[in-house]
């Protein structure tokens, strides 16, 4: 089928990706000339394991091309995906900008049956409104093409971004009754066919009712995340360990053990504003998610909690002083920072006065970028890019992890004794055990787990 894909980043890159894969002709368009000029030079403007051999199989293959042609783009696909990102608004509401943009492109010119796909996460109602920017311009210029707008949200997670579009637990879709919803509806089967030929994974729904299922989801798993933190911190108090009550909650069926983990709280671009949407738009309709206040309150302190245990260790004033910290992006297998808890701990170092050494394995490049913008150019003579994490530890008071990529689960134990000045560890995510920490003579510090013994 001929697609085009609206907005190449991290869903609209994997989407156009994975369905060229799948054999058919994708066209990816983007306002952003830097990012198209880099994907036609072969490379790939976010780090997403197994993308870059996709990307570069299926451009080979001529079946994938990136552009800034919006006229071309109308003009090749029949299924037009909306993938532009929706970031908060002033207010925490969905900026819906670049969607509507992107619907009134379309109308501008198009010619023909068009099935529009709202693939960004998009607040309740949004297609009636991508539908009335798409007749507006349509009118204007006195065309009368016949369209469809579906709801098809995105379910993947960076880091396994193409993993989880090529086997999706679920797709859904929403769409309409009349005539084109019906046409839309049969072309949709068709597209997604191949993801369903071991069992159905689609749900058929209206598409209000698509709409709310993203935000539904992202609410769910955020709140799971909060209601952990919350436990942890307590769990600290009281002397208990939070991992093991993690596991004897989790064996319950009703309750299962995903999503469970304590840590420094949730980040990325999508927890953090879509449950700020939701909230926003229950107020629009006169009610208050109180839940989901609270989730994001809990969040909010969560993320300065390694900065707490820093000064509840090394006290309020840190000038002169060196931290170690391993893991910037916001989770292992991206590069992405948006909403980083390592950005408020890195915040909260140097304002004490600390200095501080760094290592991600992917995110250092993005890391200096939004830590200019955080702290200012001037600030950033205080952090050092290591090139390596065992380089970050000489003269550090402590090692604080904030990301748990694989490659920190193991270290060289002794060897992190004996390059730290204090023999420290502040584990944001509890990667190692607290009895095994102390035996190796290390003076462990997790979320959750200061059991009493
Ligand atoms: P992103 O910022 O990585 O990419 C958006 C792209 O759209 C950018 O490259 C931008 O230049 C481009 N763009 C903006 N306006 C445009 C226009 N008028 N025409 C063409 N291109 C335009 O965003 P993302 O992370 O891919 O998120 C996109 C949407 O998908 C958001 O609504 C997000 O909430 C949702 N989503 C994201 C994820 C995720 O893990 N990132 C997962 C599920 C859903």
């Amino acid at each position: 089928m001929k697609i085009t894909i609206i907005g190449t980043g991290y869903v609209g890159l994997v989407t156009g990706a994975c369905l060229a894969e799948l054999g058919n002709d994708v066209f990816c368009l983007d306002v952003d000339q830097k990012k198209i000029d880099l994907l036609n030079n072969g490379g790939i403007p976010i780090h997403e394991p197994g993308l870059e051999e996709v990307v570069a199989r299926n451009r080979a293959a001529g079946r994938i091309r990136f552009s800034t042609d919006v006229a071309a783009s109308v003009a090749h696909g029949v299924l037009q995906f909306i993938a532009v990102g929706t970031p908060p608004d002033e207010d925490g509401s969905a900026d819906l900008q670049y969607v509507l943009a992107a619907a009134r492109n379309i109308g501008r010119h198009m010619d023909g049956f068009k099935v529009i796909v709202d693939k960004s996460t998009v607040p309740v109602g949004t297609a009636d409104r991508v539908a009335a920017a798409i007749r507006e311009e349509l009118s204007a210029r006195g065309g009368n093409g016949e369209f469809s707008v579906v709801s098809n949200p995105e379910f993947l997670k960076e880091g396994a971004a193409v993993e989880d579009f090529m086997r999706p637990d679920r797709i859904v879709i929403g769409h309409d009754d009349s005539p084109a919803g019906q046409r839309a509806r049969d072309m949709m089967k068709l597209l997604y066919a191949p993801f369903n030929r071991n069992h159905e994974r689609t749900y058929w729904m209206d598409v209000r009712s698509a709409e709310f299922t993203k935000y539904a989801a992202n609410a769910m798993l955020a709140t799971r995340i909060s209601f952990m933190n919350e436990l942890a911190n307590l769990a600290d108090q009281v002397g208990a360990d939070i991992e093991a009550v993690r596991q004897g909650i989790g064996s319950d069926p009703r309750i299962g053990y995903s999503f469970l983990y304590a840590g420094a709280g949730y980040g990325g671009s999508c927890f953090p504003k879509d449950v700020q949407a939701l909230e926003r738009t229950a107020r629009q309709y006169d009610r208050e998610l109180l839940i989901l206040q609270a989730v994001e309150a809990v969040n909010d302190r969560q993320k300065r909690v390694l900065g707490d245990k820093v000064v509840s260790r090394f006290g309020g004033d840190l000038s002169g002083k060196h931290f170690a910290v391993w893991g910037l992006a916001f989770k292992p297998n991206t590069d992405d920072m948006r909403e980083a808890p390592s950005r408020v701990l890195l915040q909260e170092l140097i304002e004490r006065g600390a200095t501080v050494s760094v290592y991600d394995p992917v995110a250092m490049a993005e890391a200096r970028r939004v830590l200019e913008l955080d702290l200012g150019a001037d600030k950033m003579s205080r952090i050092r890019f290591a090139e390596a994490p065992m380089d970050t530890l000489d003269g550090a008071q402590a090692l604080v992890i904030v990301t748990e990529w694989k490659a920190f689960r193991s270290p060289d134990f002794e060897a992190i004794k004996a390059r730290l000045v204090n023999p420290v560890i502040i584990d944001g995510r509890n990667l190692y055990e607290p009895g095994l920490m102390t035996q190796q003579g290390i003076e462990y510090h997790g979320i959750g787990r200061s059991i009493l013994t």
